[in-house]
């Protein structure tokens, strides 16, 4: 993969974050405990699935900025490392460059 297509994922993927930012506030009084539908925050520029997840697991792999989460299948393996697994969803974590422009791009850091 050349740079050019590296930096547009990496900066698809920091967008898809935000949007599930926005998703996390938007939630609703009593919303606690509740699934919310966040996007899958994979490397397909044109991936718009959903993973139903709690603000809870959201949080757990956001205290990471390495860490996404997305959908079973959508791992791009030669760039992230699978650290847990779930039915509606994966948690990877980002290598090397890929990790690198993840953390630089994190709206928390
Ligand atoms: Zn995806």
């Amino acid at each position: 993969m050349n740079n050019e297509s590296e930096r547009r994922i990496a900066r698809n993927e920091a967008l898809l974050r935000e949007v599930n930012e926005s998703i996390e506030r938007g939630r609703w009084p009593g919303d606690e405990g509740r699934p919310l539908k966040f996007r899958c925050e994979c490397a397909s520029l044109d991936c718009n699935e959903n993973i139903a997840m709690t603000r809870e697991e959201y949080e757990h792999i956001r205290d990471d900025g390495r860490r996404f989460a997305i959908r079973p299948g959508h791992e791009a393996e030669e760039c992230e490392e699978i650290l847990e697994t779930h039915d509606a969803y994966l948690v990877v974590e980002k290598l090397d460059k890929a990790g690198e422009a993840a953390e630089r791009l994190d709206p928390r850091s």
